[in-house]
């Protein structure tokens, strides 16, 4: 079910918990509210509608679906370059470093240990929304 977005940056500074099976529902509310905001957005972390979990979803370029990630962490990133990104927790946009190739460690739906792989659009979001996870905005 969709969700408000949190734009409290008290609230958005706190780093998230780590997600269990427990959190498949909210992980579901975050899907749905990253489809209805798709016009603006490409990605969230459930603090962004309340939910201190280690949680992210995002359009993944490559297959144009919805993935969603449970407890995401960079084990390895490459390319460092400059970008500037905007969130719907924000109002402008800010400048930030981002490297063009990651490697991601995380948990799928099944709760899966998995590892991939992303580059260029997709990792810069999904670096976004780890950053949301450790309570930092962009
Ligand atoms: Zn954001």
């Amino acid at each position: 079910m969709q969700q408000p977005i949190t734009t409290s940056p008290t609230f958005l500074a706190q780093p998230s918990e780590p997600a269990t099976p427990d959190d498949l529902d909210c992980a579901q509310n975050l899907k749905d509210t990253l489809e209805a905001n798709a016009e603006q957005c490409v990605g969230m972390a459930s603090n962004m509608i309340g939910e201190h979990k280690r949680i992210i979803v995002f359009n993944d370029e490559l297959t144009g679906r919805v993935m969603t990630m449970f407890n995401p962490e960079i084990v390895e990133k490459t390319g460092p370059y400059e970008a500037e990104e905007g969130c719907l927790s924000l109002e402008s946009t800010r400048k930030t470093t981002r490297f063009e190739t990651i490697r991601v460690h995380y948990q799928d739906k099944r709760f899966k240990e998995r590892t991939a792989n992303f580059s260029g659009w997709t990792a810069q979001i999904i670096q976004h929304e780890i950053d949301h996870c450790n309570g930092v905005l962009i």
